[in-house]
């Protein structure tokens, strides 16, 4: 009788151009597709992560269910659950698409070692990128550090075209847990209420979302992608860093939106170099795999980082004073997500208004984000800081309030998030200590009462910053 094919999945939530799990149909072979939670990786999801793993999990359940065969969960070291299901059922092959982070490389390079010398047969594909990080060099066949030249280079390339979801498939029934026993969702408290009011996971939906976009949005993606308080932008991250939808999909649709549609081009190909940078995110977490603890710059590995658990605080909570950064903490912390411009400013607030380190505010993203990604958090984080690769000068520090401003003239991001802030005026509204007392009171505003003073003076901490970043830029 023909033997077992075990598909491992991790970060391929999805049947739809998945290379593994078709491997595994076209192998004939009676199918297992395990979902191992081991919670021995370093790289543990954040609790906002898990919350949307449970539902993306709950819903390809159901479509394994649809095509026949039952998606198989178990909890505990991945090669020891591996080793468990093929002694329980014969399997002699294992299939699954490849990671990228140090520690998932690590765990999965000893996987296939140990059971290729036992004689299982081990194989990986790729599923999560457009173009493999090792596959992209510069002429001096050097991974590219700029990110403008990683993507021309690129864009000189072809994605491998996606691959049709399988009609059914043929599995093997064998015990599981109970999705529901794992408690991936929050209970006491229950914090998970508006990522539930904002949020639909899984595979279907991540594809509807993606059409929508095209359909909708991608036309004016590159002018208003920028605006907090406007709907513009794909909100796909949750999907793709769950790897509900592939990047090579979201590529060739797009490109075939673009030729029908040409008016959509400029829009379509800002989006497509916005999948540029998470693939560049992959291609320096690659190449430079301690990404998401150590500056790529060196000069700043011994930056005199503030460690302030007070101003810490004020910040994860959005009661920093600054109205623009409290409506993006106050919607990280209700949703799951921030928009990708409030991300940048609250970030160069906590690191250079603040001086506290980026890997802690990084830290509190990857808790926080329904779209943590070891690649784009950590990429990101570093680019604020300055200490990335092509990453934003030290002296760009984001003025909180200019930035409100421009991007929020209309202050409705601002009153959404921050309600308390919500009668004042445009004028006002993204610095409201300039108001008269008077003012405020007639708004309902009783700054350090009902909303807080600013916790920092932008000015001095500035000037601050820049003294200290300065010191660091000359240091051998
Ligand atoms: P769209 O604008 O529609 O872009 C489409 C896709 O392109 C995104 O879903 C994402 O996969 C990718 N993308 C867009 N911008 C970037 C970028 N700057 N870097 C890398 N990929 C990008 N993104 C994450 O997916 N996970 C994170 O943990 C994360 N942490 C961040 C931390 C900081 C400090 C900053 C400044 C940015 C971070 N980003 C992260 C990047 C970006 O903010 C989000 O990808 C984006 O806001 C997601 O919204 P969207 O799907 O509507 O993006």
């Amino acid at each position: 009788m023909t033997k077992p094919i075990i598909y491992w999945l991790r970060q391929d939530l999805r049947l739809h151009d998945n290379p593994a799990l078709m491997a595994a149909v076209e192998s004939s072979c009676p199918l297992i597709p395990l979902f191992i939670l081991d919670e021995s990786s370093s790289a543990l999801p954040g609790a906002a992560s898990l919350w949307w793993l449970h539902y993306s999990l709950k819903s390809l359940a159901d479509s394994y269910q649809e095509l026949g065969t039952p998606l198989i969960f178990r909890r505990g070291n991945s090669k020891d659950i591996l080793k468990e299901v093929m002694a329980e059922t014969g399997a002699d092959k294992i299939v699954w698409n490849r990671r990228y982070d140090a520690a998932g490389i690590s765990i999965d390079t000893d996987i296939k070692a140990t059971f290729t010398a036992e004689g299982i047969a081990c194989e990986s594909f790729n599923s999560h990128l457009l173009f493999e990080p090792w596959t992209i060099k510069n002429k001096q066949n050097k991974p590219f550090q700029v990110f403008t030249r990683y993507w021309d280079h690129c864009l000189t390339q072809k994605p491998i075209p996606p691959l049709a979801a399988p009609t059914q498939l043929k599995g093997v029934s064998i015990l599981s847990d109970k999705l529901e026993n794992w408690n991936l969702l929050p209970t006491k408290p229950d914090w998970a209420e508006g990522m539930r009011e904002t949020w639909r996971s899984g595979e279907k939906e991540a594809v509807s979302r993606f059409r929508y976009f095209l359909e909708e949005l991608v036309e004016t993606y590159k002018i208003e992608r920028n605006i907090p308080g406007k709907e513009a932008t794909s909100r796909l991250s949750p999907h793709l860093a769950w790897g509900e939808i592939s990047p090579r999909h979201i590529w060739y649709e797009t490109m075939q939106a673009m030729h029908k549609h040409p008016k959509l081009a400029i829009g379509a190909q800002h989006f497509l170099s916005e999948i540029g940078w998470r693939e560049f995110s992959y291609h320096l977490l690659f190449h430079f795999p301690d990404l998401p603890k150590i500056a790529l710059r060196s000069t700043f590995q011994d930056f005199p980082w503030h460690y302030d658990d007070a101003l810490f605080k004020c910040w994860t909570k959005g009661q920093t004073g600054y109205p623009i950064v409290d409506a993006g903490m106050r919607e990280l912390w209700h949703t799951g997500w921030m928009h990708n411009r409030v991300r940048m400013i609250v970030a160069s607030f906590l690191i250079k208004d603040l001086l506290i380190s980026w890997q802690q505010g990084a830290a509190w993203f990857w808790d926080t984000l329904v779209d943590a990604d070891i690649a784009n958090n950590s990429a990101s984080w570093q680019w604020v800081a300055g200490c990335g690769a092509d990453a934003a000068p030290y002296f760009r520090i984001f003025n909180p309030i200019l930035q409100g401003e421009k991007f929020d003239p209309d202050g409705s991001y601002v009153r959404r998030w921050v309600p308390e802030l919500k009668e004042l005026s445009n004028k006002v509204i993204h610095k409201p200590w300039t108001a008269s007392r008077e003012y405020l009171a007639a708004a309902g505003v009783y700054l350090g009462k009902t909303y807080p003073h600013p916790i920092i003076d932008h000015d001095k901490a500035r000037q601050q910053a820049l003294a200290i970043f300065k010191t660091i830029k000359k240091a051998p």
